[in-house]
């Protein structure tokens, strides 16, 4: 039986490609049965009817999958981030990495438009950016107008399924396009002068980005902690998750409890206030969300 990945849904067929070919294929009625619904980046088996034709008949377990865009296997998200216009906001930065490590992805940071800063700034820059790496992250900053710099941004790429994160006008589908020029995505600038949307599409598609994969619609369009219990957010700040066995209690929420490792860790600069700061403001969010019904 042949399988392959999906990698596009539309109009009620999902294009599988191989390592050959790509196959348009329907889900099997069984199948539907089964409320399984296919979702691009599934890998799957399929039946071929015809050439280039065939009927999906099953659909392997996943390793993730989110909502909006609905993609399944998603081995990365990038968080795109300007430097300047709009400036860097380290409180959007850091709800965009609670969003992602709650549904168990990995966060890759692009901090873009490098040319547009002024030296002062650079440096400023630079000190969150060694923030964050030491939390682990990969960080990469950036310039569509340095070939060089995109070239290391491409580098992450290589063989991942990736989404793409990141408030409107960091520069998201220029990055994208300066790295597979084929693509001529709508920027900024031509949605404006057309005077309509830039996200006017319904279907999803992951396009070919340096030999892995990406999302042609950013995720994480809601940046509200709905689906986020709030005894899952310390585990979404990775410098915390690695300091809770040293807390005295367990289950320690590093909040109002004592002998808190994580609290320590503030007081000493070891995890750097603002990120601190940005955790309780969630706490609080999160605490004070209304009850869905
Ligand atoms: P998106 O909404 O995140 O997809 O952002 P766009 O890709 O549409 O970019 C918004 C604006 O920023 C456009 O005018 C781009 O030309 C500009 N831009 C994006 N990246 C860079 C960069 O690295 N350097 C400079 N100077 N401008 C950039
Ligand atoms: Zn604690």
């Amino acid at each position: 039986m042949p399988e392959g990945k999906i990698v596009k849904a539309l109009s009620g067929f999902y294009y599988v490609q191989t390592e050959d070919s790509v196959f348009q294929c329907r889900g099997r009625g069984v199948f539907r049965k089964n409320k399984v619904n296919p979702l691009v980046g599934d890998y799957v088996e399929f039946e071929e009817s015809n050439i280039g034709e065939g009927y999906i008949i099953d659909v392997k377990p996943r390793k993730n999958e989110l909502i909006r865009p609905p993609i399944a296997n998603i081995d990365q998200a990038i968080i795109v981030v300007s430097a300047t216009q709009p400036g860097f906001s380290p409180s959007l930065l850091d709800r965009f990495l609670v969003l992602i490590e709650s549904k168990h992805i990995d966060p890759i940071i692009f901090i873009t438009k490098m040319d547009m800063v002024k030296q002062a700034e650079v440096e400023k820059i630079n000190t969150y950016k060694a923030n964050y790496q030491k939390i682990g992250y990969p960080v990469v900053s950036l310039s569509t107008k340095d070939s060089e710099l995109l070239s290391e941004a491409q580098a992450y790429f290589k063989d991942k399924i990736s989404v793409i994160a990141g408030q409107s006008g960091v520069g998201k589908s220029s990055l994208l396009n300066a790295i597979n020029p084929t693509l001529s995505l709508e920027t900024n600038e031509i949605s404006e002068s057309l005077g309509r949307g830039k996200h006017t599409t319904r279907h999803v598609e992951l396009l070919d980005m340096n030999g892995g994969l990406v999302a042609d619609t950013p995720g994480f369009s809601s940046l509200e902690f709905n689906d986020l219990e709030l005894e899952n957010l310390p585990d979404c700040f990775p410098e915390m998750r690695e300091l809770k066995a040293d807390c005295k209690f367990r289950g320690c929420m590093h909040n109002k409890e004592p002998k808190c490792a994580v609290k320590a860790a503030v007081d000493v600069n070891e995890i750097p206030s603002y990120r601190y700061e940005h955790y309780l403001q969630f706490f609080e969010e999160i605490q004070n969300r209304k009850p869905r019904y």
